[in-house]
């Protein structure tokens, strides 16, 4: 039987994709200053093999010019250009990507910092103009062609002039409808800082016009419009920086560029990973909680890069919810993007990026917490919280990962300590790790349940958080030893029964007094050797405790 090709409407098919694959009009900029860089890459690339070629960095750049008069938006850039027959099949064609092609053909060479994969970025230009003209002249070639196109109604090339070789893409901004304003495509400070959103790590400088008000000459007062070219791009990202010539000035700066944060961070993370998978990253530990952190409005994430590209302003699948508090951004070229390239294609390499980061910011605080002692706990202040959430909701290794994290109060020296040093200093007969809970280390003082504890010379844990004794629970036990509130029924210390027989009948006429008296409110009412200053106490004997049923009866349900 015959074979056929299908055939497609591309009009609607075009018509579809520029206005399915895109959620946002603005990235138009971005793909095509992506096409722009991959253009002067290609020279790059091509002269590393071609001895004829030199690659001057300083000659190649990308200018955005904008016109408001004319409705025009102009990219140029000193690529490599395109042939007639090059634009016939590149911008001709749907789908197809030169950049791909040309990945392939220099696979040998370290060519893979290319942007472009999918050959339809290139179309997103049609969101916001009615009408395309690229004109470009191929390396090598001293003819330039000119190709036009409406969007829907198909495409023409023709021969024309360009001095240099190169490309330049005018867009025909479109009108502004009721809906739809398009405008803000004109406005350069729109301009600029959609540039400085998505393409502030190009490689190369990315240059507009800018008008500035100057002193007029021969006048101390006056000022007069002057129009300077200014590189909008920072090109160099400072995570592709060499740690040894960072200081902490230069990531805070960062910090605070980024929006992170209005705090100075208490630390810096900056990675530099090659191996299974391979990303660049810079991270931060807030110092002050975001106003919001607690609540669901909160969303955790890190910015998320291509090469250099911004892809996700907050991709949270980066982040496990225990570390939902660090800020920062990942660059990684070995990721599978889709056609949008506003999502990940797979996240099998995600996956594994983000395990590695979790380790490493465990091993920071753990490194915080052994050798800066001070400021992890003022980070703890904040984030604490964060990490108990994390031993009460995660599994196996992770929570034994988070559990040597935690701080409490405890009633030595009023000091924040952690299970370890607790259970280094247990004194031999000691057989459980002993804790209280309260709203405030104030009221767990004067529980009557402790006096017995520290009577003991025991150390006490004071939960003054409603996660604590959750997060405990989950635990179960710390280096062997069990977790025990001071109002549960059996302390494990050691009491001699002097009461004599006579006393007990005594007392048990009044217990049953006070427990009929008390009934429903309490399950048994009897005599208690643990009691010192105090004439009575309440107690548990199952496994939820006093405060725990508190907070268990106030949660909705
Ligand atoms: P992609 O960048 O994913 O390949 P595009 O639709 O953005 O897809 O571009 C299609 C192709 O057109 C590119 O692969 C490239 O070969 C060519 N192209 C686009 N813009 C330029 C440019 N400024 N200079 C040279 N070639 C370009
Ligand atoms: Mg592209």
């Amino acid at each position: 039987m015959e074979k056929k090709q299908f055939k497609a409407e591309s009009k609607r098919l075009l018509e579809m994709m520029i206005n399915s694959i895109y959620t946002q009009k603005e990235i138009f900029l971005r793909e095509l200053i992506s096409n722009a860089s991959d253009a002067i890459d290609k020279i790059y690339y091509k002269a590393l093999t071609d001895s004829t070629l030199v690659f001057d960095k300083d000659s190649y750049s990308i200018k955005v010019t904008a016109d408001k008069e004319h409705r025009t938006l102009t990219i140029r850039d000193t690529g490599i250009g395109m042939t007639a027959e090059e634009l016939e099949n590149n911008l001709g064609v749907i789908a197809k990507s030169g950049s791909l092609a040309f990945k392939k053909e220099h696979a040998s060479q370290d060519g893979h910092d290319l942007i472009g994969q999918f050959g339809v970025g290139f179309y997103s230009a049609f969101m916001v103009a009615d009408e395309v003209t690229v004109t470009s002249r191929a390396l090598g070639s001293t003819q330039a062609y000119k190709w036009e196109s409406t969007g829907t109604e198909g495409y023409s090339i023709e021969p024309c002039e360009k001095a240099d070789v190169g490309t330049e893409i005018t867009l025909k901004i479109k009108e502004n409808t009721e809906d739809e304003s398009y405008d803000e495509f004109l406005e350069p400070y729109r301009l600029k800082s959609i540039i400085k959103k998505y393409s502030d790590f190009i490689r190369y400088p990315i240059n507009m016009d800018v008008t500035t008000n100057r002193p007029k000459e021969g006048s101390e007062t006056e000022l007069e419009p002057h129009q300077e070219e200014q590189t909008i791009n920072s090109m160099v990202p400072i995570w592709r920086k060499n740690k040894n010539e960072l200081t902490a000035e230069d990531y805070e700066k960062f910090y605070a560029e980024k929006h992170y944060g209005f705090d100075k961070p208490i630390k810096h993370l900056h990675l530099s990973v090659e191996g299974a998978v391979t990303y660049q990253a810079i991270l931060f530990i807030p110092e002050t909680i975001p106003f919001d952190y607690y609540s669901k409005e909160f969303e955790k994430g890190l910015e998320l890069y291509a090469n250099g590209v911004l892809i996700m302003e907050k991709c949270s699948d980066l982040l496990p919810d225990h570390f939902s508090f660090v800020k920062g951004m990942v660059d990684s070229e070995s990721l599978s993007l889709n056609i949008s390239r506003e999502m990940l294609q797979h996240d099998r390499q995600l996956k594994l990026i983000a395990k590695n980061i979790a380790g490493k910011i465990k091993s920071q605080l753990q490194s915080l917490l052994k050798d800066e002692r001070e400021k992890y706990e003022k980070f703890y202040t904040s984030f604490g919280r964060q990490l108990k959430y994390g031993v009460y909701h995660e599994f196996g290794a992770q929570k034994e990962a988070l559990q040597d994290l935690l701080l409490f109060h405890s009633s030595q020296e009023g000091q924040l300590v952690t299970l370890d040093e607790y259970v280094s200093r247990m004194p031999e007969d000691q057989k459980y790790i002993y804790y209280a809970t309260g709203e405030s280390i104030e009221r767990i003082e004067k529980l009557p349940q402790t006096e017995l504890v520290t009577d003991k010379g025991y150390e006490l844990l004071y939960f003054t958080d409603d996660i604590d004794e959750f997060a405990i629970k989950m635990l179960m036990t710390y280096k062997d030893k069990e977790f025990k509130n001071v109002s549960s029924g059996d302390l494990g210390i050691e009491t001699q029964e002097n009461q004599t027989d006579q006393e007990k009948q005594e007392n048990q006429e009044l217990f049953d007094y006070m427990k009929a008296q008390l009934a429903g409110k309490v399950s048994n009412v009897r005599a208690s050797q643990r009691l010192k200053k105090h004439p009575v106490c309440l107690s548990t004997d199952g496994e939820v405790t006093i405060e725990m049923e508190k907070i268990l009866s106030a949660m909705p349900n």
